[in-house]
């Protein structure tokens, strides 16, 4: 049995990637020094593969910024506002994945957007009526030919071109089958030169089998590669999919002259069912993704081998992972702070090829490898460390009023309507503000210990009365603290949470040169203490004005954490609220009258298939979020915030969060959602963001009047809120005061004219 990986995580060890290609933005270095730092990465994760005795080794999976955009502009899909710049072809890539803004002209980048359902982001295509899909580039075969030098004959991959058409945005009136006839053209001209230089396997991603699709894209999928394989001559082409199982197009899928099919055997919950159902064609190899390339949890080899032995029967099966390896940290070997006991049960993506050598090796002998197989075991038979009997029994015994607050929203309305007094249009912001130099200075101290606790207190101290007096001086109605004492919205919260564990260098690539480094969910969830009592009682001891509680909801901290595999999703964050509803009582108990509770990221792990969105997340994600409200009393008025995402199509799944305030990113998206709002007579009251805190732009009291107006034509006055669309801490300090100035303004002279 041979060993596969569909992707390496490029960024580098210690994200080399990264920082050369943040100098070569801010030119310490030139293209040159960038190039030969990507060869040289290139080089050293090819041996790095070829030494854990990996089979296939793929190129083509390294990128500047991101395989979609490469495909992109390799078949000349950049469009003509790009090319009139003229610039170099590094320059003009670098354009389209960031905008460029200098002596050649003015553009904006292409969009981006999450990667099926991963943090990850892809550029989006862009295809006008002018596009000629072509093959233009070379990255694709230089990038063989430098392996070759190096005595490595990998598997080039490559996006297909029905994810990537299906993933590219049109401008004119051609969609994605106006290109077909060109694509196959040009993949063809792909295989054909890749056979010249002497490739023998060329693996094509299409993980878009993996989504829901119709009848008539399943057709049009085959109709394509029906064409396209016709050209493939001596190359053996893989088609690879992940990220789910392709139950839409399984039949045609194998049906068609594709030499291996790339199947995921890790999320694609009915893909052996599949195989069982329909059979697997005997003169296919089989690339089973067996080995997770999402999580950083070891493997399961004894589950693993099983497995195998059962898809041996259907002929040749070679060991694979889900996904590319890009999605998980690169290498255990950097993370010094934690225990053995710990790492052991950890994999990054260089211990997975290990595993997949391990795995390999005990198929090809089981008796020689015996050790191998019973160290694994010894590993899976310990319990995890830390299990907490007290938190799966609280879990365990949670009924149905758990997840109900009482009186209902409607009650609760006039009620906090009275308590709080607050005018109609409330002002308020999201709850970060500027993270200033000496706010994160200050944090970094108190880390390094070069300050006391005290000095570090007192200055956050002094930073939230600088706030407060700001806020009161221009007049907002609910105030905040400004979060200076927070990092990231995630790992706050899980350095006060039992169960949690954090990493040093265990960075994956969310989008380009950024970053991020999520903690891991270690053991059951539970609140060693208070985590932001202190600093919001401080915070209102300073205003009569309300001040809010802010916290970060469980379903947010569970989509940024790498979760547990030994218990669900849905246990890991029903943990999660049961810590975070303490934290919600005990700002309620200190006086706290309105609590916000953040879930910027709860579309992330909104499943792929629409089918699946509610059985599979929605019906426990939602009520997880009423769990840590259900028990506050009627006048505590519960606010969240969303961003990130389009709501739309769960607007009804967030109406029953039950929250009483929702705030909205919504700017950006010219305030479609309203509409959505409207139609479903949304019940909580709602503060769509009434500027883009991306930019530095100060929005004008003229422009925020016409947007407030626009939203009261689609909302009830008494349920509006007037807030920007996320937290301040990426803005700097003027802009930030001179836009809140104008938003307070706006909302005073719109209520002045009602
Ligand atoms: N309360 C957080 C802040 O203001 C929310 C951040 C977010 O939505 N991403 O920073
Ligand atoms: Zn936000």
């Amino acid at each position: 049995m041979k060993t596969s990986i569909i992707g390496f995580p490029r960024v580098g060890e210690l994200r080399e990637l990264k920082f050369a290609t943040e100098k070569y933005f801010r030119k310490e270095i030139t293209a040159e020094e960038l190039e030969a730092k990507g060869k040289e990465l290139r080089n050293k994760h090819w041996q790095l593969l070829v030494d854990q005795g990996i089979d296939f080794i793929p190129s083509g999976d390294f990128s500047f910024f991101d395989t979609t955009l490469d495909a992109a502009v390799l078949l000349n899909i950049v469009p003509e506002k790009y090319q009139a710049l003229q610039l170099s072809p590094l320059e003009t890539y670098f354009a389209l994945a960031r905008g460029y803004q200098g002596e050649a002209g003015d553009v904006t980048a292409l969009a981006m957007k999450k990667w099926f359902n991963t943090n990850y982001h892809y550029m989006v295509p862009e295809i006008d009526d002018e596009t000629e899909l072509k093959l233009v580039g070379d990255t694709l075969f230089t990038n063989f030919n430098e392996a070759k030098a190096a005595g490595v004959i990998t598997r080039p991959t490559i996006i297909g071109p029905f994810t990537l058409l299906k993933l590219a945005t049109y401008h004119g009136s051609k969609q994605a089958n106006d290109f077909y006839d060109a694509a196959i053209e040009a993949y063809a001209q792909i295989f054909d030169r890749l056979a010249e230089l002497g490739c023998e396997w060329l693996q094509i991603d299409e993980p878009a089998l993996v989504l829901d699709l119709s009848p008539a894209e399943v057709q049009q999928f085959k109709d394509l590669y029906q064409n396209l394989l016709a050209k493939k001559g001596n190359l053996n082409i893989l088609v690879q999919t992940y990220f789910g199982d392709v139950r839409d197009a399984y039949q045609e899928l194998v049906a068609l002259p594709f030499d291996g099919i790339g199947l995921d055997f890790v999320e694609g919950r009915k893909t052996l069912d599949l195989l069982e159902e329909y059979g697997f064609p005997k003169d296919k190899t089989l690339f089973a993704g067996l080995v997770n390339g999402k999580n950083i949890w070891k493997n399961n080899y004894q589950q693993t081998l099983t497995l195998i032995e059962e898809l041996q029967k259907f002929g040749d099966v070679v060991l694979s992972t889900s996904c590319s390896l890009l999605h998980v940290p690169f290498t255990l070997a950097n993370e010094s702070l934690l225990t053995k006991e710990v790492t052991n049960h950890f994999s990054f993506a260089v211990e997975k090829l290990a595993e997949l050598n391990d795995l390999k090796k005990i198929v090809a002998d089981k008796e020689t490898n015996r050790d191998l197989l019973n160290a694994n075991l010894t590993l899976f038979a310990q319990d995890r460390f830390s299990k907490n009997g007290q938190v799966a029994q609280r879990v365990e015994s949670l009924t149905e009023k758990d997840f109900i607050r009482l009186p209902t929203l409607g009650e609760r309305a006039s009620i906090q309507k009275n308590k709080l007094k607050l005018p109609i249009l409330p002002t308020t912001t999201i709850g970060s503000f500027p993270q200033t130099k000496d706010v994160k200075q200050n944090r970094a101290k108190f880390k390094k210990d070069e300050i006391t606790e005290t000095e570090y207190t007192a200055f956050n101290q002094e930073k939230i009365a600088e706030c407060v007096a700001f806020q009161e001086e221009i007049g907002l109605d609910v105030l905040v603290h400004g979060e200076f004492e927070r990092n990231d919205m995630v790992e706050y919260f899980g350095e006060s949470l039992d169960g949690y564990l954090f990493t040093e260098k265990a960075w994956v690539q969310s989008y380009g040169t950024r970053c991020v480094k999520p903690p891991i969910i270690w053991g059951d969830i539970s609140r060693s203490k208070p985590i932001t009592v202190a600093y919001s009682k401080y915070a209102q001891t300073l205003t009569d004005k309300p001040m809010k509680g802010m916290l970060t909801g469980p379903v947010t901290i569970l989509n940024w954490s790498f979760p547990r595999e030994d218990i669900s999703l849905r246990e890991s964050t029903l943990q999660l609220a049961l810590a975070i509803q303490e934290e919600v009582l005990d700002l309620e108990a200190n006086g706290i009258k309105i609590i916000q509770i953040d879930e910027a990221a709860l579309r992330e792990k909104l499943p792929l298939r629409q089918t699946d969105w509610h059985t599979e997340y929605l019906d426990w994600a939602i009520p997880a979020f009423r769990l840590v409200h259900s028990k506050v009393q009627s006048t505590t008025q519960i606010h969240t915030h969303m961003c990130y995402s389009e709501f739309a199509d769960i607007i009804q799944d967030i109406d029953n969060m039950d929250a009483d305030v929702i705030s909205f990113e919504a700017s950006r998206s010219n305030l479609d959602i309203l509409d959505a709002l409207k139609k479903i007579d949304f019940q909580t009251q709602v503060g769509p963001g009434v500027y883009d805190i991306h930019s530095p732009r100060v929005p004008s009291v003229d422009e925020l009047e016409v947007t407030i107006h626009n939203i009261l034509n689609k909302l009830p006055i008494e349920k509006v809120w007037i807030n920007p669309d996320c937290g301040l801490k990426t803005r700097g300090v003027l802009e930030t005061e001179a836009s809140l100035k104008n938003l307070v303004l706006a909302a005073k002279k719109v209520r002045g004219g009602v």
